[in-house]
């Protein structure tokens, strides 16, 4: 009788975490397709009617409720931005698969990440790139990260905490710069360490004003060319005194 008990009780058991596991997928599914139909509806601002399959790929791998506060689980595959403490934000999917898609992450490339939060945006470019440099400013949040990714097997990833506004010297140049929080303007030291030929994703403006999603563009012999994307709402880039 005990036996059957036990028996039983490890089948629910498995059957629940099952049950549950799945249901996460099934959320995740919807939450991309919800991406998908929203980068068409947006095609003026970006260019392109769907994404790069990379893309595609590492936004239906990636399990953004790992990412989340535990109190924020349930609402993980919205398409939406949400709270992970400190006052900050995981940014919003739909947001997070563009800028990917903008920066034209390939396989062998080495990406700079200035605002690692919850470390959602770094495991996406860690699917497509062969490695991310990730710094963040509010130390409890950069160590929570850092140890998320690497549990998460993400070892072609590395955190750092600090002023991300002066880069990561020692690792540059990069393929391509993605800065996840509103600057009041391109960080030099940043464009000097992007490759001629990279990318560079950045919110521009100020706080509780419209802030423009920019993509600046350095060219092979240096020059740099910006255009306007599409109105974002970011937290602001902070600096360190
Ligand atoms: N990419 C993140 C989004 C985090 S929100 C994700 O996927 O979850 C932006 C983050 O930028 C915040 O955590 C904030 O603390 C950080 N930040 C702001 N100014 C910064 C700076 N100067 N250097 C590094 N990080 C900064």
């Amino acid at each position: 009788m005990r036996d059957y008990f036990v028996l039983g009780a490890f089948l629910y058991f498995c059957c629940s975490f099952s049950v549950q596991a799945g249901e996460y997928d099934v959320l995740r599914h919807k939450m991309v397709e919800e991406v998908l139909a929203d980068v068409a509806a947006e095609v003026s601002y970006s260019g392109g009617s769907t994404l790069h399959s990379d893309v595609v790929a590492a936004m239906q791998k990636v399990e953004r409720h790992l990412f989340v506060p535990a109190s924020q689980t349930s609402n993980a595959y919205l398409n939406r931005p949400l709270p992970i403490g400190y006052g900050q934000t995981i940014s919003q999917p739909l947001i997070v698969a563009m800028m990917t898609d903008l920066m034209q992450v390939k396989d062998g490339d080495k990406i700079l990440e200035i605002g690692t939060g919850s470390g959602y945006q770094a495991a996406i470019l860690a699917e497509i790139a062969k490695s991310v440099y990730s710094i963040e400013i509010i130390r409890p949040l950069g160590k929570q990260a850092a140890k998320r990714l690497k549990s998460l097997g993400y070892n072609n990833v590395e955190v750092r905490v600090g002023d991300g506004y002066y880069g990561w010297p020692e690792a540059s140049p990069f393929d391509a710069i993605i800065v996840t929080a509103a600057a009041s303007h391109v960080p030099p030291p940043l464009l000097k360490q992007l490759k001629p030929g990279g990318r560079m994703l950045i919110p521009l403006g100020m706080h509780f004003m419209t802030q423009y999603l920019m993509l600046v563009e350095k060219q092979m012999d240096g020059s740099v060319i910006s255009r306007q994307i599409l109105p974002v709402r970011f937290v602001p880039f902070t600096r360190e005194h």
